[in-house]
């Protein structure tokens, strides 16, 4: 008998563990695949990558990794520093009942959290469809003509509505007036982005509306305060003057009162939050806006639009994408690329399964409650505002000793002056709530029943809603759970995300999302925490969010962190706000140029724009390379007027440049200031800081870098890092006194998020994290070099080597064979993979960023796809495949097409569907054929398809 020698306790413990789970490849493949790449060690490749210019000389100064129990029950130690009241504050943020089944199945479900935004339409088609059950019931409830598929919060919203008026009206006035009825969070954020615009703002009482000469107006319906006021006489004034009235609202109570569609709003926005959503600390939630059809070629925001596939079957898009940012740049509607999904699918969830009377059941209760505690307090001889749907104003009260019985009783109400306050009732709120609330001011409620048989309603009687909405078929049928799980469970099936396969994007870092990051999202002590709650009660989001600051600090080299910002490009446009401001505080208000290389992203000057800059694309050299000299030029020419020069490192093209530093020193001996977009970041960790190699700020992507799921296209986190002359400039909190205004509607952001991140790096520990880095770099350098033989890398850095992606160049292919890289991205989903990035940063390639979550394996399987696709491509070079009648023209190959009686290509069905032997052990197939995007664009239709349709296409 032979013994094994002993292995001490302490190895067998494995504090490092989650590392080994996070990072793909174990270290046997790390070896091998060090090999194909040429390099010893994974420290030896790092060197031939990085410049030593910028190379951090310290490891970071993060504590060591520890397990996922350990790192757990740290979590659970904060969060339970959180104490959650009864919540009746409003102002925005309601309670709601999460449906189980929703919470279970979407929110904690990677399926859906996972996904990717919905580019690619074939695999996308289930988040599409409840997308576009938002849009419809966003216009629905609000009695307009389109609705989009979310924005980032209700205030960002409004101050959207704000600039699409200004794109839209018939007005010259630069006036937009702005009722003191508004939330103080909007007015916040509106404020904020009107004044980089030169837009004047006028805060009046409803009554000053109509006297007000503007291009638009802000109404809130109902107001801050509850009251339900008719504005249809403001409408006609604003209208007369060519102005148009934007409106925000709260879509429950739409079910009860008129629609503003219908009393003459011209946009309307809102948050969706309380149908299904959590407080979360402020966020995230998902705010909508739906307007007249007229302006749906100047709306913000992601629109999911009807088209048809090659079969001529129904299918969805992403529509009107020429207004977005990634196409029209600085001339942009808007700057968002990340929104609300997983949010807006939430809500468009709740609807579905309540559907039209269970939304007004849910209405009516709260009605009453708000009615009946009324009654309960008049009785007692308070002051309360008449006319509401669920918040009573109450006025003429000693507020500061209410509070105080308030807090004793863990009630929290809104705060509003010395004598007057507001409690908001939901759907949460139940009968021993009414009683208690009663309580607070002296008055006894015995007999809620009869004090319910003898309260009126409290509706306008003249804005009682009389019209239908949400009639079609999918909110009138899965109101079981058995129909509502299944009916979710078959959209899921439709897609493809991370759950099932790499989702390889260059720029957007979809990396692993761990089940320990998520599972304390959901915990009540960071779901149920209202955003106004008072900061004794939320100790544990301040110890999360302090500590989370400090760790980003560390990772990137600046001195502060705002995380209030709810996308990166959010992050962006605070980080600009920030050198505005340090420029008009250095009495520099003259500088409002941006230097952008050709290579951005498109949110970069679409925030610069926003940000009141003018943009100067600066050029690329024949390597990919920002070109020196043309910044030079450029930062001479402009040097009077220079802000900033936004830079993206390692650049969009994937490589590490070696000119950073210098670049850097042009612009600052020109006055300006460098911004550094952090999408990027995965390459940087514990390897390089930002924030000490010249650059004054730089946004994050939590949702790529930092481990938040992206969601199918959001939420965000989106950062603002910066060094400490920045400090004083980034976004102020709300009824904070700083020179910067809010950028999001809450104060810090997407709060309940957060965990995720927070998790992510004390479970990695800073060996974890530099380790990821370079296992992000070495993955992306196996796949080039391995596929380098088929498919050539546009650009690589020192060393021949590329970062942590590489742009695979079709272009030459096309010439050749006809066969372009929107072919191989369809193609691949015969394979079973989600394409790579295509046509961004160039036209005509992919770029594939596998991040270091991807084994060996999964890199095989898709090089293996790829190399095959190449032999396709051959065969069609080379005649054996026709030109036009090929799998690769008519990817992707629906169960349908391959299994119709009749088979009429030039291929074989087998070649179609099973191009590798291994995909008959596992295959996807796509709910429909290729998605024909011009028929789109040209029969715009953004709500869900009636229901004959689907008839005819079952017939047919
Ligand atoms: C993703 C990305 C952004 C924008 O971030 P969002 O969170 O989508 O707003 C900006 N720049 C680059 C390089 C990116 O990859």
């Amino acid at each position: 008998m032979s013994h094994s020698p002993k292995v001490s306790l302490r190895d067998l413990e494995n504090h490092g563990a989650f590392i080994d789970r996070h990072i793909g490849p174990d270290d046997a493949e790390i070896a091998q695949m060090l090999r194909v790449v040429g390099h010893e060690s994974l420290e030896s490749m790092t060197d031939a990558i990085v410049p030593a210019s910028i190379k951090s000389a310290a490891p970071l100064a993060l504590p060591e990794a520890i397990t996922e129990e350990e790192a757990l029950a740290k979590i659970r130690a904060i969060a339970d520093k959180n104490q959650v009241f009864r919540s009746f504050i409003g102002q925005g943020y309601y309670g709601t009942l999460t449906p189980n089944v929703i919470l279970r199945n979407i929110l904690e479900n990677p399926a859906w959290y996972t996904a990717y935004t919905p580019y690619q339409a074939e695999i996308s088609q289930g988040r599409m469809e409840a997308l576009i059950n938002f849009q419809t019931m966003c216009a629905d409830l609000t009695g307009m003509e389109i609705a989009n598929a979310s924005l980032l919060d209700e205030a960002s919203a409004a101050a959207e509505a704000m600039t699409l008026a200004k794109r839209s009206c018939k007005s010259k006035s630069n006036v937009f007036f702005v009722s003191s009825g508004v939330h103080p969070q909007t007015l916040e954020v509106v404020r904020t982005r009107a004044e980089p615009l030169g837009i004047e703002l006028v805060v009046g009482a409803d009554s000053d509306a109509a006297g007000t000469d503007a291009f638009g107006v802000l109404l809130q319906y109902p107001d801050t305060f509850g009251s339900i006021n008719d504005y249809k006489a403001i409408a006609d004034v604003v209208h007369a003057r060519g102005g148009l009235v934007s409106v925000a609202t709260d879509l429950l109570a739409l079910t009860l009162i008129a629609a503003p569609g219908e009393w003459g709003a011209d946009i309307v926005v809102g948050n969706s939050q309380r149908f299904g959503v959590p407080f979360g600390f402020g966020g995230p939630h998902a705010a909508f806006m739906a307007c007249r059809d007229a302006y749906k070629r100047s709306m913000p925001g992601r629109l999911i639009g009807v088209s048809i596939d090659t079969e001529g079957k129904a299918a969805y898009r992403l529509t009107l994408q020429t207004r977005e940012q990634h196409i029209r740049r600085e001339k942009a509607t808007s700057n968002i690329c990340t929104a609300q999904v997983l949010l807006a699918v939430m809500a468009s969830m709740y609807a579905v399964y309540h559907g039209p009377q269970g939304l007004t059941r849910i209405a009516r209760r709260t009605h009453r409650l708000a009615a009946i505690l009324a009654s309960s307090l008049r009785q007692a001889g308070i002051t309360v505002g008449d006319g509401f749907f669920d918040t009573l104003h109450v006025t003429g009260v000693d507020a500061a000793a209410l509070h105080a019985k308030a807090d004793q009783a863990r009630i929290n109400l809104r705060r509003i002056d010395a004598g007057s306050l507001s409690i908001s009732l939901d759907e949460s709120t139940t009968r021993a709530d009414l009683i208690a609330l009663a309580a607070l001011f002296g008055a006894s409620i015995s007999d809620i029943d009869a004090l319910d048989a003898s309260t009126a309603d409290a509706l306008p009687p003249t804005l009682v809603r009389g019209s239908d909405f949400l009639t079609h078929p999918v909110f009138n049928t899965h109101h079981s759970e058995h129909d509502l799980l299944r009916y979710m469970r078959a959209l899921a099936d439709k897609d493809l995300a991370m759950d099932r396969t790499m989702i390889p994007l260059g720029s957007c870092t979809m990396k692993l999302n761990a089940t320990a990051e998520m599972i304390p999202v959901t915990w009540p002590e960071f779901a149920n925490m209202h955003p106004l709650a008072p900061a004794a009660q939320a100790l544990g989001y301040k110890e999360l969010i302090d500590g989370l600051e400090a760790m980003l600090v560390e990772c990137t080299g600046y001195d502060a962190v705002s995380l209030q910002p709810n996308s990166g490009a959010q992050g962006e446009y605070a980080g600009l706000l920030a050198i505005r401001a340090y420029h008009r505080a250095n009495g520099q208000s003259q500088r409002d140029i941006c230097l952008i290389p050709e290579s951005a992203h498109g949110t970069n000057p679409a925030s610069a724009h926003l940000c009141g800059m003018s943009v100067v694309v600066t050029k690329c050299d024949a390597n990919g390379n920002v070109d020196v000299e043309d910044i030079r030029r450029a930062a001479e020419k402009h040097s009077d007027r220079l802000a900033a020069l936004m830079i993206t490192y390692p650049s969009t093209h994937g490589v590490f440049e070696e000119d950073v530093v210098e670049i850097c020193k042009i612009v600052h001996e020109h006055g300006g200031q460098v911004y550094t977009d952090g999408a990027n970041m995965n390459a940087l960790v514990g390897v390089a800081k930002p924030g000490k190699w010249g650059s004054d700020v730089s946004h994050l992507n939590l949702h790529k870098t930092f481990c938040i799921p992206h969601g199918g296209g959001g939420p965000g986190v989106g950062p603002c890092a910066v060094k400490s002359h920045l400090a004083p400039f980034l976004p102020r909190k709300l009824g904070e006194d700083s020179p910067v205004g809010m950028v999001s509607a809450a104060s810090f952001g997407s709060a309940s998020i957060l965990p995720i991140s927070w998790m992510y790096i004390t479970m990695m520990g800073q060996q974890g994290l530099r380790k990821a880095t370079q296992v992000a770099l070495l993955n992306a350098n196996y796949v080039a070099k391995r596929l380098e033989p088929h498919y050539p890398t546009l650009y690589t850095g020192r060393n021949g080597l590329v970062a942590h992606e590489c742009i695979l160049d079709l272009r030459p292919l096309k010439d050749a064979t006809g066969i372009g890289a929107e072919d191989v991205a369809k193609r691949l989903i015969d394979f079973g993979f989600h394409a790579p990035t295509l046509s961004f940063p160039v036209s005509g390639t992919l770029m594939v960023e596998p991040t270091e979550s991807e084994s060996q394996v999964e890199l095989d399987r898709f090089i293996d796809a790829m190399i095959q696709i190449r032999d396709e491509i051959r065969a069609v070079e080379e005649g054996k495949l026709d030109r036009e009648d090929n799998p690769l023209k008519h990817a992707p190959h629906t169960a349908t097409m391959v299994s119709g009686s009749e088979w009429t290509h030039a291929y074989p069905r087998e070649l179609a569907a099973f191009p590798l032997a291994s995909l008959k052990l596992q295959k996807y197939w796509p709910p429909v054929s290729r998605v024909d995007n011009v028929y789109g664009d040209k029969n715009i239709m953004c709500a869900c398809i009636p229901v004959d349709a689907y008839k005819e296409e079952a017939d047919a």
